[in-house]
């Protein structure tokens, strides 16, 4: 069983045997007695035996090809459940299916005993998740690296409607199945410690780290499993350990408590993913998290390139490594130290290496969540890589002062070092200097790069500024999450639409297809019923598949407006009680968000939600028309059950704020229709599927700064419009939290005296309108079912295979490299 896909023959005797096997001499049970879980990791290894012949393969193939590769350098993947998107990208969900029904087991109830690996925060590390997936099925050379968390992000749970965090040990007590160890791609890596100065053979004066600290990188590899056909690369992710059991020398200088501080700070290292979206919160152990990751991945590129033969010149030639964020920039010093200080090139060689191997993706424009860090902390944990970013400073600021001479505005502007009580280092500014391309993840995200992040850098480096729109593997959010969609699609367009998305635009001929509309709405209901059962299973709440089904998943943050939302649902509220004639078709919001523990709004925010959800789902006064639904835990295993079965998605940050999501793309993809402002990957959605197909509101990235600047008092909008005024202030009252007033008033105390940094209150109007247009829309059943399938048939831009393509063809120069 070394070969896999629809071309070979399934092996269905020897795979039982082999899961067998596993259960007994891996698992330690007895087929007799053993329990659910236990044969899903029997099943979950059995099959990772498989993938892990084809990754060696690959590898082999690969470096033997000399073609060039992408490394995709990530400090998160949020790759979801990986068995049964695995299954169907061997093209063995069936017939596993059918062996391990003959050894007495249901594969679904198998499939449910996974646990989400959550490497990631949210969309960045999913994106990189996608990436790796459309890298896989088109072929395209690569490697993922990323770090092997020993806690994910952590689990949410509600008391008293508070979110309550608790670790994620992902991985359980047995392991995971599918990753598998390489202990002899470990690395050392060095941290604190001096850098000396010598002398060497050839009488040059030369420079060197003597690191005070080594720790070791384990290197475990996931399978990335191309879609239907034979490439697996690898996803390797590093664990750092402790080299020995002390550091022998500080001990026996008698240093006992030293040497062991070292080997806890390196079991520390990748403890925990730092469980903030957006935000950065400057902490020595995330540096550090940061510094190790790079070291072993550029070790381990530096590595492959050696051991197939190449020379240090040719390395720029046949890697790119792509910068998912800063997160990992200290990549850049980490390659300028081995190619001067071990390879021996001098400054010039080694730059023009490392300029031309780097490339940088701007993932947002919030300044809390671009990356600095100080001077200080640098210096101390790694010295030598200090060094090496003030020269390349150093020679920057002669460009900059070549190009608008004597400026030293626009050079404090551009310094990638921030003067002030402490000295920083901007790492963007370190990655626009240092990298060939940078790119924004959405055409408004990249236009805004250019205007208003970078101008200066645009004019000094033309080109270097590029635009990718994101995009979502439709393997994982249409085939596997939504199969009656799937069945429906391969029906009219047949079935290879999942490797090639520009095929489901033959759906928009049955568009007005009375019968294929009705065909449609039922995949829709049922997978509303599927969804339904879960909350009625998981939270004891009833919900009728009738009502609207209107969905915000994504994390909790003021920019994307939760709160927006929830003002929207106190107006309905205070409607359905005080205006005897109002009507509105029955609808049910869900949400599911994760705030960051330290961030106290956004836990306010999560609250207010809870305690409006509890009165208004048991309040018979509204005769069931309004019910909110706070799913707990929101990761990607809930969200391949809540994109299919949504008939609103809800897309509303301020304009500019929001640098493209993709949350949206896969619920319109799924059938539902967008309520959004001009934000984001929103506007290229709006392109795509026609302003008709799409419900867009409120103000413009250039409305919103020009309300600001002028100087946006959000009490103008309070005192004027009296349902607005009415909502804000039932947060106010003991309405939602009886015998407590006062405890959800700290949200319309931050719209109010706050000053409503992200202008809720300004587009509420807007808002509130467009959802009364949405509530007509929707009781013309066959007007709506039109709009949904236009919004499934016109969203193939946005797989994620296109993303990657335009980063191959534009950014990486790669071509794909296919066994065949
Ligand atoms: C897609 C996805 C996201 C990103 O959602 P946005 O709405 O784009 O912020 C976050 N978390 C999970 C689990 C996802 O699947």
């Amino acid at each position: 069983m070394t070969t896999r896909g629809q071309t070979q023959q399934f092996d269905k005797a020897a795979f039982k045997a082999a899961v067998q096997k596993h259960l007994v001499t891996t698992y330690a049970q007895t087929v007799e007695t053993a329990d659910t879980r236990s044969w899903y990791l029997a099943v979950g290894r059995a099959l990772a035996e498989i993938s892990t012949g084809s990754l060696l393969e690959t590898e082999k193939f690969v470096a033997e090809s000399n073609a060039r590769s992408v490394n995709y350098l990530s400090l998160e993947f949020l790759i979801g459940r990986l068995t049964g998107n695995n299954l169907i990208s061997m093209g063995l969900y069936e017939d596993v299916s059918g062996a391990v029904e003959e050894l007495g087991l249901n594969l679904s109830d198998l499939l449910e005993e996974e646990r989400d690996p959550a490497l990631g925060n949210g969309g960045l590390g999913r994106l990189a998740a996608c990436f790796m997936d459309s890298l896989a099925a088109q072929e395209y050379p690569a490697v993922g690296y990323g770090l092997h968390y020993e806690y994910g992000l952590f689990r949410q749970s509600f008391e008293n409607g508070r979110q309550v965090e608790a670790p994620d040990a992902w991985r359980g007590i047995e392991g995971y199945p599918w990753e598998v160890l390489r202990p002899e791609l470990n690395q050392t890596v060095g941290l604190y410690g001096r850098v000396e100065s010598y002398i060497n053979e050839d009488g040059e004066n030369c420079r060197r780290w003597v690191p005070a600290l080594n720790v070791e990188g384990v290197a475990w590899d996931l399978p990335l499993i191309g879609y239907d056909n034979k490439s697996v690369y690898p996803l390797r992710l590093w664990e750092c350990r402790s080299p020995a059991p002390f550091n022998l020398a500080r001990f026996n200088d008698g240093d006992y408590v030293g040497a062991q501080y070292g080997q806890l700070e390196a079991g520390n290292v990748t403890k925990v993913l730092y469980p903030n979206d957006n935000h950065d919160q400057g902490k020595a152990l995330r540096l550090m998290q940061q510094y190790f990751h790079c070291a072993c991945s550029v070790a381990d590129i530096l590595r492959r390139h050696f051991a197939a033969g190449h020379k240090i010149e040719d390395f720029a030639k046949l890697e790119a490594i792509q910068l998912n964020d800063t997160h990992p920039t200290i990549a850049i010093p980490e390659l300028m130290r081995i190619l001067l200080d071990e390879q021996n090139l001098d400054w010039d060689a080694a730059w023009a290496i490392c300029s031309k191997t780097f490339a940088y993706t701007n993932h947002t424009l919030l300044p809390e969540a671009l990356e600095t860090w100080s001077e200080a902390l640098i210096s101390e944990m790694l010295p030598r890589h200090m060094e090496i970013i003030f020269e390349i400073n150093h020679r920057f600021m002669s460009l900059v002062e070549k190009k608008w001479p004597g400026n030293n505005e626009i050079k404090r502007k551009l310094s990638i070092i921030e003067e002030g009580p402490q000295r920083m280092v901007r790492m963007a500014n370190l990655c626009v200097v240092s990298t060939y391309a940078v790119n924004g993840v959405a055409a408004l995200h990249s236009e805004l790069v250019k205007r208003d992040l970078f101008p200066e850098f645009h004019e000094l480096f033309p080109g270097r500024l590029h635009n990718v729109t994101n995009g979502v593997t439709p393997r994982r959010w249409v085939k596997y999450c939504n199969p009656g969609l799937s069945a429906l699609i391969s029906e009219k367009v047949g079935d290879d639409w999942p490797k090639k998305l520009e095929k489901i635009a033959g759906l928009e001929k049955f568009a007005d297809d009375k019968a294929f509309q009705k065909r449609y709405m039922a995949v829709k209901k049922e997978n509303k019923q599927r969804l339904a059962n879960w909350v009625e299973e998981n939270m004891g709440i009833e919900l009728d598949t009738d009502a609207i089904f209107d969905i915000q998943i994504k994390r909790l943050h003021e920019y994307k407006r939760q709160h927006l939302n929830l003002v929207h649902i106190l107006s309905l509220y205070h409607r359905l009680i005080n205006e005897p004639t109002f009507d509105m078709h029955p609808r049910v919001f869900f949400f599911g968000a994760k705030a960051a523990p330290g961030y106290a709004l956004a836990k306010d925010i999560i609250f207010a939600i809870n305690k409006v959800a509890e009165k208004v789902n048991n309040d018979p006064r509204l005769g069931g028309k309004l019910k909110v639904v706070f799913i707990p835990d929101y990761r990607v295993s809930l969200a391949e059950i809540l994109f299919p079965a949504a008939d609103v998605s809800e897309q509303i940050s301020t304009a500019g704020k929001e640098a493209s999501g993709t949350g949206n793309m896969k619920f319109a993809l799924n059938g539902a229709l967008t309520i959004g402002t001009m934000d984001g990957a929103n506007v290229e959605m709006r392109e795509e599927v026609g302003d008709e197909n799409i419900f867009i509101f409120g103000l413009l990235v250039d409305e919103v700064q020009k309300l600001l600047e002028e100087g946006y008092d959000p009490y103008r909008y309070y005192h004027a419009d009296s349902l607005l005024r009415a909502s804000l202030d039932l947060l106010e009252t003991d309405e939602f939290t009886p015998g407590k007033p006062g405890q959800l008033a700290a949200i319309r105390h931050n719209l109010l005296e706050g000053g409503d940094p992200y202008l809720v209150l300004a587009d509420f109007a807007d808002y509130a309108k467009t959802h009364e247009k949405i509530d007509a829309e929707y009781r013309d059943q066959e007007n709506w079912a039109r709009k949904a399938i236009l919004n499934t048939a016109l969203m193939s831009k946005f797989s994620s295979d296109r993303s990657i393509r335009d980063y191959a063809n534009n950014i990486w120069n790669l071509k794909p490299v296919s066994k065949k």
